[in-house]
């Protein structure tokens, strides 16, 4: 089998698919869906896959909006993530449909892989990154299993293929307190809203003595109803980082601390739930060089980057945690424009992204190439998983 061959082959299965891929993109892009509410989003998908030879099964993990597309038979197992929801009011601001669209095109073009050299390429389509951390509940659901390596791309304002992310949890608070009118009777109410900035106050002042990775950062949901009513409930939501599950653990407790010691000086009532840990993204090396050559071989320059730490967290980490994974960031946008921003969203709609995703799409592919190609390669990448992330 001549390897090169196959490569160009892969590639040019996308291209010549780019226009059906642009409507995808556009359409998800102009109907933005938020975190686990991506019925349109992940209709359209499943629909391109279904038509195109992937059996598809929708709703995993039972999550309605998850599905697990496959192609092929036996073993090793190389799979592409698909992310689709948007951002409340921001719309594709992080821009998820070029996501989808990248390990959409990506599988499909792996199909020629499978029909030359065996084996089986999967695409997951992993719901409420932003919000919920759907990988999350997929890999501890087991939706992984079995996978031997999955690559996903994000598009950004600057490129790299390696890096780490933090570790993260979402908190939901309330305070109940007691109502009572404002100016005829205040003696009589407990301030469920103070009890809530007390805990903003303590927080800022925890942020000084936190390292300097860590994360905490929060808004309030809830702040009462009116200025003449004590308010008798309030709500905030925090995401709270840091760079390991160790530290996490110990970061969360300080900050519970702030709550409750709000709670004490206020009378209002503390409750609180915390959502899904975003597991620490650790991407492998071996399968980052693989990407990067190929991406290069494209005239698409992107740095390899190393693997360390930046300032945000993604539920790729809990694939990473378990497979061997990489997510390069492609550039899309001027540097400066930082993803989760309405420029952003603007950038994330223009071919000129769609093209620079696509060539990811490509060398994705093409990377895929390399691993069902040759034993060997994937060996390495399986080994470097084992010593980082097993100890082994
Ligand atoms: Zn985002
Ligand atoms: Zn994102």
């Amino acid at each position: 089998m001549d390897i090169t061959a196959l490569k160009a082959a892969v590639a040019a299965d996308i291209d010549a698919r780019c226009n059906d891929l642009a409507v995808v993109s556009r359409r998800l892009h102009a109907h933005p869906e938020v975190a686990f509410e991506e019925r349109r989003s992940s209709a359209l998908l499943v629909d391109f896959l279904s038509k195109n030879g992937f059996g598809v099964e929708t709703g995993i993990c039972g999550l309605p909006t998850a599905f697990r597309g496959t192609y092929g038979k036996g073993k090793p197992v190389i799979a592409f993530l698909a992310e689709y929801d948007a951002l409340p009011k921001l719309g594709h601001a992080c821009g998820h449909n070029l996501i989808a669209v990248a390990s959409l095109a990506a599988a499909l073009a792996s199909r020629r892989a499978v029909d030359a050299l065996g084996a089986r390429v999967a695409i997951f389509g992993t719901p409420g990154e932003e919000l919920y951390g759907g990988k999350a509940i997929m890999a501890a659901a087991g939706a992984f299993d079995g996978v031997d390596a999955a690559m996903i791309a994000h598009p950004g304002g600057g490129g790299r293929v390696l890096m780490n992310t933090l570790a993260c949890e979402t908190l939901k608070v309330q305070f109940k307190g007691v109502a009572a009118h404002a100016a005829g009777a205040p003696e009589l109410g407990v301030n469920a809203l103070e009890a809530l900035i007390q805990s903003f106050n303590a927080i800022n002042s925890l942020r000084q003595h936190i390292r300097s990775s860590e994360r905490i950062s929060g808004i309030i949901t809830d702040g009462g109803e009116a200025a003449n009513i004590i308010p008798a409930h309030a709500a905030a939501e925090f995401i709270v980082r840091a760079e390991n599950d160790t530290l996490l653990d110990a970061l969360k407790k300080r900050v519970m601390a702030c709550f409750a010691g709000a709670a004490g000086a206020t009378g209002a009532k503390l409750k609180y739930s915390w959502g899904e840990r975003y597991a620490t993204m650790i991407s492998n090396v071996a399968l980052a060089k693989l990407f990067h050559e190929n991406m290069r071989s494209l005239g698409r320059a992107i740095d390899l980057g190393e693997n360390t730490m930046l300032y945000f967290s993604t539920d790729v980490g809990n694939v990473s945690q378990l497979v061997p994974a990489i997510q390069p960031m492609v550039t899309i946008a001027p540097p400066g424009v930082m993803i989760h921003t309405p420029r952003f969203a603007k950038a994330a709609a223009t071919s000129d992204a769609l093209i620079a995703m696509l060539d990811a799409a490509k060398a994705m592919a093409m990377t895929a190439v390399d691993l069902l190609s040759n034993p060997e390669t994937l060996k390495k990448v399986k080994e470097e998983f084992r010593r980082t992330i097993k100890g082994v």
